[in-house]
C-alpha cells in the first residue's frame, strides 16, 4: 500500500526542487522502509538536477543519507525495525557475475526497486528515484544492501557522510591505489571526496599529501585534515613543488577528485615514472580527457577509473566505524552546515557555489531543540512525546505503540509534516503530527504556541466537524 510523504522534487533541468507530497510504495522482498534523518548534498545529485547526465524527470535525488528503519519487507536479514542505518546508492544482488568476483561496487542486477510506480505523484505521474535511492525525502525504500548500521547516537548528519563522500575518498586510497608508507600522494580537488583521499593518505601514513585547490578556505581545511602541502593553483605552480619534494621523481599517486576535467591536464607533469593517476570526481558527460600516448607507455604510468571508492559497503562501513571511533578518522568536521529540509534549496545552491565541505539537509523531526514526535489519542487521553534527541528509547515507545493503537478508538489528524505509514500503523488507528522550529531564533516560544495552536484548532475541527 502506498503511503505519503514529502519529497523534494526535481521537476526540470537547473530549476529548484518543489517539496511535494508524493506517494511511496511499501518494501518488497529484500527492501528497507528509511525514515530520513539527513541526506548530504554531493555534486553527482548537483549534476544530475543540471541535466549534465541526462535521464527522466521527474525525479527524486539524494544519495549520501541516514534514517531509521521503519519497516522491513520479507527476507531481509541484516538490519531491523528501528535500527539507525546510512542508505547508500552502492547496492549488490550477491549472486551477479560481478558480486561473485568481488566487485559488488559493479553489480549489474536490474534492482526492482527501479520499477515504475514505486514513486508516484498525487495525480499518479510516475516519479523516478535517482542513482536507486530517492534520499531527498521524508521516507525511502532501498535494497537492504544499500543499508548499513550505524551507532544509534551517532549524529545523522555525520552517518549520512559515510555513505557516499567518505567512503569514495577512503576507498580510492585503501582499495584502488593501496597507499602505503612512504608514498608521495597529491590530491586535486579538496571537496567532499578529496577531503576524504586527503585523510586516508594520512591514515596510510603517506610521506606527502599535497592538496590542490583553488579556494583558500578548502585548502585550510586539507591542512587540518592532514594534508602537508597546500597549493592554490590559481596563484602558484603545483608541479614545482611536487618535483621539489620528491626529488624531481613526482608523485607516487595523483587523486583527481574533481569532476572538472580541465584540473587533469597537467597531471602527468607531477606523476613519477610508474606511478598512478587515480580519477575519482565524476565529470559531465562528453567531458574527455587528453594525454600523450608515447610518453605514458614509456613511463609505465597507469590511469584508474574508480567508483564509489571500489568499497564493499557491508565491509567498509563498518571498518570506518572503528577508525572513527578511535579518532583515527574525522567525519564531524567535515559537516559545513546543517539546512532544514523545508531549505534544501539554499543547501544545493551552497554547494553549487563551493561554499563548505558537505552541506546536509536534516529532516524536522530530527530538529534539536523542540519537538513533538507523536501524539497518541487514547481513550479521551493525550499522550505526548517531546523530545531533544531522536534517541533510541523514543524510537522504542514509538514503535511499541503500534499494537496499542491496534486496539484502541483513535483517529489520524494530517497536520504539517505528517506521514500515514501504513507499515506502522494502519490507517485510522493513530493520531500523530509534528512541526518545525527554527533552533537559531529567538522566537521558538512564539512559533511553538503557534503551532500548538494552530494543531489543537485542527484536532477541534477533527472533533466536531468531522468526526
Ligand atoms: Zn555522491
Ligand atoms: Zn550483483
Amino acid at each position: 500500500m502506498a503511503t505519503i510523504m514529502n519529497a523534494a522534487v526535481c521537476y526540470g533541468f537547473k530549476k529548484p526542487l518543489v517539496i511535494d507530497r508524493i506517494l511511496i510504495d511499501e518494501p518488497r522482498a529484500h527492501e528497507v522502509e528509511v525514515k530520513m534523518t539527513a541526506c548530504a548534498i554531493c555534486h553527482s545529485d548537483i549534476l544530475y538536477m543540471d541535466g549534465a547526465w541526462g535521464g527522466r524527470l521527474p525525479t527524486v535525488y539524494g544519495h549520501e543519507a541516514a534514517g531509521i528503519v521503519v519497516s522491513c519487507g520479507s527476507n531481509v536479514t541484516h538490519v531491523q525495525q528501528g535500527d539507525s542505518v546510512i542508505i547508500s546508492l552502492l547496492r549488490s544482488c550477491g549472486i551477479c557475475f560481478f558480486c561473485n568476483r568481488g566487485l559488488s561496487n559493479l553489480c549489474e542486477y536490474h534492482f526492482p526497486t527501479d520499477q515504475p510506480r514505486r514513486l508516484q505523484g498525487l495525480n499518479g505521474i510516475d516519479i523516478h528515484r535517482g542513482l536507486g535511492t530517492g534520499c531527498f525525502a521524508e521516507f525511502a525504500v532501498v535494497h537492504q544492501s544499500q543499508v548499513v548500521k550505524v551507532p544509534t547516537d551517532m549524529k545523522p548528519s555525520t552517518a549520512s557522510l559515510l555513505a557516499c563522500g567518505v567512503i569514495t575518498g577512503y576507498g580510492s586510497v585503501v582499495h584502488t591505489a593501496s597507499v602505503s608508507p612512504g608514498d608521495h600522494v597529491v590530491v586535486i580537488g579538496v571537496g567532499g571526496v578529496g577531503i576524504n583521499c586527503i585523510q586516508a593518505a594520512a591514515y596510510c601514513s603517506a610521506a606527502t599529501v599535497t592538496a590542490i585547490d583553488i579556494n583558500e578556505d578548502r585548502l585550510n581545511s586539507a591542512k587540518r585534515f592532514g594534508a602537508t602541502h597546500a597549493v592554490n593553483s590559481q596563484q602558484d605552480d603545483p608541479v614545482d613543488l611536487i618535483l621539489s619534494l620528491t626529488d624531481n621523481r613526482g608523485a607516487d599517486f595523483v587523486f583527481v577528485a574533481t569532476g572538472n576535467p580541465h584540473a587533469s591536464n597537467r597531471v602527468f607533469l607531477m606523476l613519477r615514472r610508474g606511478g598512478k593517476l587515480i580519477l575519482v570526481g565524476m565529470p559531465p558527460v562528453g567531458a574527455d580527457f587528453k594525454f600523450e600516448a608515447v610518453n605514458f607507455i614509456d613511463a609505465n604510468q597507469s590511469i584508474l577509473g574508480c567508483k564509489m571508492g571500489a568499497c564493499n559497503l557491508q565491509s567498509d562501513i563498518p571498518e570506518l566505524l572503528n577508525l572513527y571511533a578511535r579518532g583515527e578518522f574525522e567525519i564531524d568536521e567535515l559537516v559545513s552546515t546543517e539546512f532544514s529540509f523545508e531549505n534544501i534549496n539554499d543547501a544545493l545552491d551552497a554547494t553549487r557555489n563551493g561554499v563548505g565541505l558537505r552541506n546536509v539537509v536534516v529532516f524536522w523531526f530530527q530538529h534539536p531543540t523542540v519537538r513533538i514526535e507523536l501524539v497518541e489519542w487514547k481513550c479521551n487521553r493525550l499522550f505526548y512525546f517531546w523530545n531533544t534527541r531522536m534517541t533510541q528509547t523514543n524510537i522504542n515507545r514509538i514503535l511499541s505503540m503500534e499494537d496499542r493503537l491496534k486496539t484502541s478508538k483513535s483517529t489520524e489528524i494530517n497536520i504539517l509534516q505528517i506521514r500515514k505509514p501504513a507499515s506502522w500503523l494502519p490507517l485510522k488507528s493513530s493520531l500523530r503530527f509534528g512541526f518545525t522550529c527554527d533552533r537559531k531564533s529567538n522566537k521558538t516560544s512564539q512559533k511553538f504556541s503557534v503551532s500548538v495552536l494552530w494543531i489543537t484548532l485542527r484536532w477541534y475541527w477533527h472533533c466536531f466537524c468531522r468526526w
